[in-house]
Formats: C-alpha cells, sequence, structure tokens
C-alpha cells in the first residue's frame, strides 16, 4: 500500500472529522500518501479528490459533521458505476480505501474490492445499528445530545405537570432511545426491538401521577412509531395532558464527546496500521471494550440486537 484514499459516506455522524484526521496523520506518520475523496461515492464517481497533508485536518478534531462532506449516491449500485470509481482511483495510483459509514457504504466498498481496491470500513453512524461492533462513532455524541434535550424539557415539565413524549432517531434500532432513556430517568422507553403494550405505558404513567409525580418522560424511538400518535393515544387513555417534541435533526450534529473522539482517532489509526499490515475486507469494531478487527462478510451478517439486560434495567428503575 503506497497511497490510500479516505471518504465518508450515508448519514454523517459526530466524530468522523476525528476520524478522518487520525486516517490522515498516521498514513503521513507512516510515509504513505492519502487523499480524501468528497461526497462518498458520489464525489468519487465525479473523480472529487484532493492531496490531504497534515495542515488539512488541522483544527477538525472537535467539529460534527464531516468536511469531506458525505451523500447518497444511487449510481453507485450499478456494477459499470464501480468499475468506473475503482478505475478512477487506480488512475489516482490510490490502491486502498478506508471507508467511514454505514453497513450500506460497506457494500459499496466491497463491491469496489472486487476490482482490486483494499478496503477498511469504520463504524460512522448515530444510530450504531452497524452489525459487528458494540459502538459507532457518533453514538455517544447523540445519546449526550438526547440526554441534554431531555434535562431541559424535564425542568418545564415539572413546572407544568405534564406528560412529555420525545422521540429520537435510530432508525429501525432503539440504541438510542435505550440509552438516553436509562441515562435520563425516562417512565417508559419505546423502541422497535420490543413490542410494548399501550395500556400498560398509561397505567405505569397513572401510577406515577397518583404517588405525586410531576412529569413523565416517554421516550420513542423513531422506528417504534410516531410520537404524535403516541402521544394523542396517552392523552386520550389516560386524560393527563401531554406534550410531544421529535427532536430531528440536532441529533446528528455538535461536537463530538471525548468517547467519540477518542475512538475515532483510534479507529482512523488502525485502519492504516491494518493495510499496512496487508489487511483488506475488515471492519474496525468495539467488542466488550477492545478494539477489533472484524472480516467484513462476517461482520455485515451479524445480528446487532439491543443490550436486553440494560432494557429490562431501565424498566426496573422507572417503577
Ligand atoms: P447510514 O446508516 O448512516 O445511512 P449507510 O452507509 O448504511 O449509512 P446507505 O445510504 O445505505 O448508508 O449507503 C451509502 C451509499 O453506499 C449508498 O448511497 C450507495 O452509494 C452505497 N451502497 C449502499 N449499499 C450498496 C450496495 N449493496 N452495493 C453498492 N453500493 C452500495
Amino acid at each position: 500500500v503506497k497511497h490510500i484514499g479516505v471518504l465518508t459516506s450515508g448519514g454523517d455522524a459526530p466524530g468522523m472529522n476525528a476520524c478522518l484526521r487520525a486516517v490522515v496523520r498516521m498514513a503521513i506518520y507512516r510515509g504513505i500518501q492519502v487523499s480524501g475523496i468528497l461526497r462518498g461515492y458520489a464525489g468519487l464517481l465525479a473523480g472529487e479528490m484532493r492531496a490531504m497533508d497534515v495542515g488539512s485536518v488541522g483544527d477538525i478534531i472537535h467539529r460534527g459533521g464531516t468536511v469531506l462532506r458525505t451523500a447518497r449516491c444511487k449510481e453507485f449500485f450499478e456494477p459499470e458505476n464501480q468499475a468506473l470509481a475503482a478505475g478512477k482511483l487506480k488512475d489516482a495510483g490510490i490502491d486502498a480505501l478506508v471507508v467511514i459509514g454505514g453497513d450500506g457504504s460497506f457494500r459499496g466498498a466491497q463491491a469496489l474490492m472486487r476490482h482490486g481496491i483494499r478496503i477498511v470500513g469504520i463504524p460512522g453512524t448515530i444510530d450504531n445499528d452497524i452489525p459487528g461492533t458494540d459502538y459507532t462513532i457518533g453514538f455517544d455524541t447523540a445519546v449526550n445530545t438526547v440526554l441534554d434535550a431531555i434535562n431541559k424539557i424535564r425542568d418545564t415539565a415539572t413546572s407544568h405537570d405534564r406528560t412529555n413524549v420525545i422521540e429520537v432517531m435510530g432508525r429501525r434500532a432503539g440504541h438510542i432511545a435505550l440509552l438516553a432513556g436509562l441515562g435520563g430517568g425516562a417512565e417508559s422507553i419505546l423502541v422497535p426491538e420490543v413490542p410494548f403494550d399501550l395500556d400498560e405505558v398509561c397505567a405505569r404513567l397513572l401510577r406515577g401521577h397518583d404517588r405525586g409525580k410531576l412529569h413523565s418522560i416517554i421516550l420513542v424511538a423513531e422506528g417504534a412509531g410516531s410520537a404524535v400518535e403516541i402521544g394523542k393515544r396517552i392523552e386520550e387513555k389516560t386524560g393527563l395532558e401531554t406534550r410531544v417534541t421529535i427532536l430531528g435533526h440536532i441529533q446528528r450534529g455538535g461536537n463530538p464527546t471525548a468517547t467519540d473522539r477518542i475512538w475515532a482517532s483510534r479507529m482512523g489509526a488502525q485502519a492504516v496500521e491494518a493495510l499496512l499490515r496487508g489487511q483488506s475486507n475488515i471492519m474496525l469494531g468495539v467488542r466488550k471494550g477492545e478494539l477489533v478487527e472484524e472480516n467484513l462478510d462476517k461482520a455485515l451478517t451479524e445480528r446487532n440486537g439491543l443490550d436486553e439486560p440494560l432494557y429490562r434495567l431501565a424498566g426496573v428503575l422507572s417503577i
């Protein structure tokens, strides 16, 4: 490996910049060339790449988003475009690519691999929904953003004796809802992985109300249903005044937390080391607190379930 490329693809996540910085600086430290590809596979197809030097990633470690920008690119599903993209890399002398993104982005990367490009994937998404890893870059920041919002909503909820239903991101997964709900002391956490009974949620709310609770927080993962609908039904069933907040894209932004910056830095550096060791078709991940290299085919077929003991604990603590 003499020249590596790096791109961010799919949804952006806080910490992607810290990861990019680590890839670029470790490559330079190890004496290899590194190019940044703009706008994911869309930019690759358009040949949008630039040589990265030490200064090109200065002053970005603390910023959310991705300075390389990102994209979803339908054209890249076409085999002829994948061949074209691999050709663009080869023409630029790039023989290995670090892809920071989600599982869709890794499947795209595997298409390039079939054309002779070495690949390392780094999991970057706030949703933590990538198989093969316990953690994805951006997840910790998103959970903290939601916690911050819960704190603020609690202040006003308590003053008005209201029930608040808060919808959080996560796509088809409930990881953000679970961690923010546990950390934020939510009364109920509704996630797509666990079927729920709204009557039970309401009974719990009324029990809390009867013992003098001044506020209640119901956290709804977007994959579990619409907070607007759920809020309406809760109000009808309980008669308690209910407000709904959909946190939306504020969860995707913000300065990355220390946890996200540190894992992003470690993963970025490790990606370069792995390529120099001759590795390819791997994804970096975190398992039981350790940085691991997983075979990409295996990683993509693993199940990424909810932490069920943690879910049960949240239920016990919110009685
Ligand atoms: P996130 O979960 O944060 O959205 P992601 O990487 O899963 O991230 P996708 O939109 O699924 O997001 O994928 C990003 C891009 O990767 C797609 O727009 C497409 O260009 C490419 N891609 C995804 N799946 C494939 C595939 N099976 N084959 C080739 N390219 C793919």
